[in-house]
């Protein structure tokens, strides 16, 4: 079977791997769609140790089950499933309320740190990782669902969106494309900020009423042409300093920013817009598995087309070429495709 691994900075190899068995309480998933995420291209432009050492790449893993192992019960060959890649300990006091994405005692992630991943034709997973994809969703909203949509989602949801708000999607990378997909039918007003011409083009036809660019000069000003007050919420995607140092800057006092976008050690803000405003600023890390059902029912009531964030679908074979359009961060979602 074909597989791809980071072997050293901004270089994919394509594997041939032998076919994968699937160990007691495990099933082999047989990828139907899989795509490259922001935390893939952090080790693509930077490799760890685990990189070089050699794993297969990718945490979206969307398909159907191929092999059922010893002792899993409630699955079939054929069922069409997303698992969820954050692996964790099922008995923390995070784990038994139902959020996983905050397990304090968490194992290595699929497609992260060794641990074998999606960018594969084939792809063992513990049976207890898995998520039902509906019928009405295609492998590819599984794919797109798995990370950067829940991730996309869950912000949102905790900040509760809606048509009260002006909303500032800040990087508009898929995480933030979604972004913008997800609030525009919770009602927002949205406002999308990326420096890529392309970028800020596809989320207005998805759905922002204004799109600045962060190199056309102060950004806070800018908003403040369109919306004297500033912005009520602000989902941070970019994961870049600079649209730190301003997210106070753009929001109204009383104001409440997401911290999504990973890829930066640090997060600084401006003392005078975090106390003076009373801003409140969280953090947030991918989505509670339970909250995926939700999420795809809202998928289907609001008839939200996640695919329309995709601009590129590659074969497996193509690896190399995907991650290079993936980290040139002028596209939409990159994802890979399988016959
Ligand atoms: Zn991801
Ligand atoms: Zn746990």
């Amino acid at each position: 079977m074909k597989a791809l691994r980071t072997i050293a900075e901004r270089q994919v190899e394509v594997l041939d791997l032998p076919v994968p068995k699937p160990e007691p309480g495990e099933v082999v998933i047989e990828m139907k769609a899989t795509g490259i995420c922001g935390s893939d291209l952090h080790p693509y432009r930077r490799p760890t140790k685990w990189h070089l050492e050699g794993f297969i790449s990718g945490h979206e893993p969307s398909g159907v089950i191929a092999e059922v192992g010893a002792g899993v019960e409630g699955w079939r060959v054929g069922d069409r499933v997303v698992p969820y890649f954050r692996r964790v300990c099922g008995q923390c006091y995070e784990c038994r309320a139902n959020r996983q994405n905050l397990c304090t005692n968490r194992r290595t992630s699929y497609g992260h740190q060794g641990c074998d991943g999606s960018h594969t034709e084939l792809m063992r997973v513990e049976a207890r990782y898995l998520m039902r994809l509906p019928d009405h969703l295609s492998f590819l909203d599984g794919a797109i669902l798995a990370c950067q949509g829940g991730t996309a989602y869950a912000p949102l949801a905790r900040m509760g969106v809606s048509g009260r708000d002006v909303l500032v999607v800040s990087g508009l990378g898929p995480v933030g494309l979604l972004s913008v997909i997800f609030a525009k039918p919770m009602g927002a007003t949205i406002v999308g900020i990326d420096p890529s011409a392309g970028r800020r083009e596809l989320a207005k036809k998805l759905g922002a009423a204004v799109t600045l660019d962060p190199t056309a000069g102060d950004v806070g000003e800018q908003l403040r042409q369109h919306f004297p007050d500033g912005a009520d919420k602000l989902t941070e995607t970019s994961g870049a300093s600079p649209a730190h140092q301003v997210i106070g800057d753009l929001l109204k006092p009383l104001g409440t920013a997401a911290i999504v976008g990973l890829g930066n050690p640090t997060f600084q803000m401006p003392m005078r817009h975090l106390a003076m405003r009373e801003l409140t600023v969280f953090g947030s890390s991918i989505y509670p598995n339970v909250q995926f059902d939700e999420m795809t029912e809202f998928i289907k009531r609001h008839d939200v087309k996640l695919e329309s964030i995709v601009s590129h679908q590659l074969p497996l074979e193509e690896g190399p070429e995907a991650y290079r359009i993936a980290a040139d961060a002028n596209s939409g979602k990159v994802c890979f495709s399988f016959n």
